[in-house]
């Protein structure tokens, strides 16, 4: 008997994307229910195993456990702004109600002008009291690193997620820009979650914070063991989830003993519709611990070749779950 047995696949979802977001214009995953309730396992499609394993993991502990008891019974987010203009930047924050705004920085293609403008109009947005972070997907080199994050400090940054790709270049940028006196902290999200070695982050000093997602990781109760061995703040976000998948985010969030940063987690904002007639999006800049309803599949089915893909993905896993008829 698999621990997979009494989970229902119940469909692959498909949800817009308001704006491109990481070359994304729709969202897919698999939507499943378990005895303990609704689950989500939704690894990006250029993701293989053994990496989408870890995922499954999750999507598992959701649906077969649930989630620890909470400490809290909301959560702080921010607002996420992709690499969009300036204009739509501001909207976007002003419109969110939060008072953290996490942007995108170094999109390929895109000159750092338009990171410089996009950052000036959500500081505006913001106010001087608002806490303002920016994420580079790990697209720059420390060089690179060292002279944006010098210019954008004036924007006063509260950290620089992932500016650079490996947990090595990280270590270096954060003592070069201590050595400048230059005041931004470092974030570490893809070498926590994809590097196979979260604990070099310590090892190494190379981030102040670090971004824990629950899928990627392996589940709410995984989290907390890695923020325990870690000893760092973490910041929980999410992995550009249905309010599902957030739901698990938002559980983690709610368990930490603390939770000195807004989260992550308010990214249905970016969806033009979710899984559920009430999806998990901030109101006053907090996410409520809530479960959630899901709403009819055939208001977010995906198409059935995208459905016969999603499938194929799931029968590759060691403990597949089984179908509707199962
Ligand atoms: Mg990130």
């Amino acid at each position: 008997m698999t621990q997979a047995q009494g989970i229902q696949v119940v469909g692959v979802y498909a949800l817009g994307l308001r704006h491109r977001f990481r070359g994304l214009q729709t969202r897919h995953g698999v939507l499943l229910r378990g005895p303990a309730g609704w689950a989500e396992w939704s690894p990006f499609l250029e993701y293989r195993r053994p990496e989408i394993d870890t995922w499954w993991q999750a999507s598992l502990e959701a649906a077969t456990q649930g989630f620890p008891a909470p400490v809290r019974d909301r959560v702080p987010v921010n607002v996420t702004v992709p690499a969009t203009d300036p204009t739509t930047a501001h909207r976007l924050v002003t419109e969110s109600g939060c008072r953290t705004a996490k942007v995108k920085v170094a999109e390929p293609g895109q000159p750092f002008a338009d990171d410089v403008a996009r950052l000036e109009a959500v500081r505006d947005a913001l106010g001087p009291q608002g806490r303002l972070r920016v994420d580079a997907n790990g697209a720059w080199t420390v060089d690179q690193a060292l002279l944006h994050l010098r210019e954008l400090s004036r924007f006063d940054l509260e950290y620089a997620e992932q500016p650079c790709a490996t947990t090595e270049e990280l270590a270096e940028l954060r003592r070069s820009l201590a050595r400048r006196g230059v005041q931004v902290p470092i974030a570490a999200d893809e070498s926590i979650r994809r590097s196979g070695d979260p604990e070099r982050v310590v090892a190494l000093e190379a981030a102040d914070i670090a971004v824990l997602k629950v899928q990627p990781l392996g589940g709410v109760r995984r989290c907390l063991e890695l923020a325990e061995r870690l000893g760092l703040p973490v910041v929980v976000s999410s992995a550009l989830e249905s309010s599902v998948g957030l739901r698990a985010g938002v559980a983690l969030a709610a368990c930490l003993p603390e939770l000195p940063y807004a989260c992550g987690l308010n990214t249905a904002a970016l969806f033009t519709g979710d899984v559920t007639a009430d999806p998990l999006v901030a109101v006053d800049g907090e996410l409520p611990v809530r479960p959630i309803e899901v709403a009819d599949p055939a208001t977010w089915l995906a198409d059935p070749a995208t459905q016969a893909l999603w499938r194929e993905r799931l029968a590759g896993l060691p403990e597949a779950p089984g179908g509707p008829d199962d």
